[in-house]
């Protein structure tokens, strides 16, 4: 899709997609993994590691079997099930209330494929009401599994797009949601790519201590570096790797 370019902030949000879309390779868009594994595995992410999240995910569905087994499981013994958790106490209520919303709205089937046809503004709506799902995986699932045309703000994506400029300081990851999907066309993959790119970005060289600018090639626009070391100088940007190298800095993450 052609660029619009519709103001400087626009510009630049576009330029850094651009930039990491050559620099990290485009993607096809895909989902991380089914729609009801990325819901309820959101649940039970908040703040707990990768590791525990998943060993509780799958002691979840060893212990009772399949979602209705969840759904009718005494809610003592999920949140034993979900333990490795920060919070299973308050996740168990959460997950059934979750799969019962879900059987509510399916007439019984344990399936969210139903937001594929519906209005984004209804689907969004309809996940950011459930407990303990916010903007941001509404805007993943919405994105990754229904190519919606939205995007999703984790603390990564925010802070490349503060450093580089096209977000204010003081706008909030909440916040962020608006104001970045309103400078980006609404096209699926590029807000699929964008996401991508500027979450590996973040991980990976725009740290929050110590970003490792001189393996950067959004140096040329940066605020942050122009702030920090003046202009990108000739040296600096002829010594700035055009891709990221996998075989000596590592693969990226899923
Ligand atoms: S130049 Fe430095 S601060 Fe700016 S985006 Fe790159 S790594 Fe982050």
């Amino acid at each position: 899709m052609p660029a619009t370019y519709t103001s400087p902030a626009a510009d630049k949000a576009l330029a850094d997609h651009s930039i990491l879309d050559h620099f990290y390779g485009h993607l096809p868009p895909q989902p991380r993994r089914t729609p009801m594994w990325e819901l309820i595995s959101t649940i039970l992410s908040h703040r707990t590691t990768h590791a525990d999240e998943e060993l509780a995910y799958d002691r979840m569905l060893e212990a009772f079997g399949d979602w209705p087994g969840v759904l009718a499981a005494p809610t003592a013994e999920l949140a034993h099930a979900i333990r490795t958790t920060r919070w299973p106490d308050t996740q168990a209520p959460r997950i059934q209330e979750v799969l019962r919303r879900i059987q509510a709205t399916t007439g019984g089937d344990f399936t969210l494929d139903f937001l594929a046809e519906w209005p984004l503004e209804q689907a969004m709506a309809w996940l950011t009401d459930m407990p303990g799902i916010g903007l941001k995986t509404a805007s993943l699932l919405l994105l990754f599994n229904y190519h919606k045309p939205v995007l999703p703000v984790d603390t990564h994506v925010h802070r490349v797009a503060q450093r580089v400029g096209f977000l204010g300081p003081k706008v909030s990851v909440e916040k962020a949601h608006g104001v970045l999907l309103a400078l980006l066309p609404a096209d699926a993959e590029l807000l699929f790519n964008f996401h991508k790119h500027n979450y590996w970005h973040g991980q990976q060289i725009c740290f929050f201590l110590r970003p490792n600018c001189p393996r950067c090639p959004l140096k040329g626009f940066c605020g942050y570096y122009l702030e920090h070391y003046g202009p990108a100088t000739a040296e600096a940007l002829a010594a700035t790797p055009e891709r990221w190298d996998a075989a000596a800095w590592g693969k990226l993450p899923h």
